[in-house]
């Protein structure tokens, strides 16, 4: 008897161990600090220009002050617990105020890079208030029909089909996921990949299947776009194309192998010649968006391998060696890219 109360009494210490331990974890964050430097200055969109504003991970509004067309569109911040056990639904309150926050109106497509909840969860809501195009995959498709948003503001994209809206031609490339290196990571987020039927949620996280992943290329008369949103790469898939500016998605990259980082700029970075860099898809999935970025918790960014300080750092070192600009977005505020010179 004395020695299983002995053992009930351990278990309980480590248990109790074990859950401060991760509570520790998820409150420290990691410092974005070190970057107070690298943020590129905000101003008026004003005519003529075609401009970035940023919104936490690849959500990305990219306007001409014509045409707006915006890149995930994704607002909710579900918590850790949720997206591990529970299940998770578009947060309407964030969906609003994000809305609100980043001044965004009328669009003509919202085009999430793949359908993980983390980009496409939010996209059929988006898409219902600003009266856009819900452009992806199947998946993203039906992630769109589980919504209840109407057939004619889906659209199915075929790789390398070029889509026009205003003044922007938009095409999806088939490209790949980041390959996570943990193997049940990868299985939970990678085997099965295709959502077949309207997606309705509350679903567990894992539900919004990866649905295929796309590099997307926006062409416009003042300059050239590409967004990466996952750190994957399809070797020869770009060649022949231009992008003035990457967004570059680097979340847990640094916990690649040195040969991978090296293939992903190459693959996507210098193929394109870029002349800027702005790392994307660094800051937390699970904290509320704020003012500023929010760097994820050290739970996410040592346990889970995210390394988002890693990742923004591989940005911007290898974008010096090769004589490129690197920046982060500042949160909400318009980032002029291109402007009308004559
Ligand atoms: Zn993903």
């Amino acid at each position: 008897m004395k020695i299983i109360r002995i053992t009930l009494i351990g278990v309980g210490v480590l248990l109790v161990g074990v859950i401060s331990l991760v509570a520790v974890l998820l409150v420290l964050h990691e410092e974005l600090s070190p970057f107070d430097t690298f943020f590129a200055g905000s101003e008026p969109a004003g005519e003529h220009t075609l401009s970035v504003r940023y919104m936490g991970n690849t959500n990305l509004l990219v306007t001409d002050g014509v045409t707006s067309l915006m890149v995930d569109g994704w607002f909710t911040r579900p918590s850790t617990l949720s997206l591990l056990i529970g299940e998770i639904e578009p947060d309407m309150d964030a969906i609003s105020d994000g809305l609100a926050r980043g001044d965004v109106g009328e669009l003509a497509a919202v085009i999430p890079v793949h359908s993980h909840f983390d980009h496409a969860m939010d996209a059929p809501e988006v898409a219902r208030r600003t009266g856009a195009l819900l452009v992806g995959s199947e998946s993203t498709a039906n992630i769109g029909r589980g919504w209840g948003l109407s057939e004619d503001q889906i659209w199915t994209v075929v790789s390398g089909e070029p889509l026009q809206f205003g003044d922007f031609t938009v095409t999806l490339i088939k490209s790949r996921h980041f390959e996570f290196p943990n193997p049940a990571m990868r299985a939970a987020a990678l085997n099965d990949p295709v959502i077949s039927e309207p997606l309705v949620p509350p679903v567990a996280a894992m539900d919004y299947k990866m649905g295929g992943a796309y590099s997307i290329h926006i062409e416009h008369p003042l300059g050239s776009i590409l967004v990466q949103g996952s750190a994957g790469y399809v070797t020869g898939a770009l060649d022949g194309l231009r992008a003035d500016v990457v967004f570059l998605g680097v979340g847990g990259l640094a916990a690649q192998t040195e040969a991978y980082q090296r293939d992903y700029w190459e693959q996507i970075v210098r193929v394109v010649h870029p002349t800027r860099v702005f790392p994307v898809h660094w800051d937390s999935l699970t904290d509320p968006l704020a003012d500023e970025p929010v760097m994820p918790s050290l739970l996410w960014s040592r346990v889970l391998d995210f390394q988002a300080r890693a990742g923004i750092a591989y940005a911007i070192d290898h974008a010096n060696e090769d004589g490129l600009d690197a920046a982060l977005l500042p949160m909400w505020q318009n980032v002029v890219l291109f402007r009308e010179t004559n």
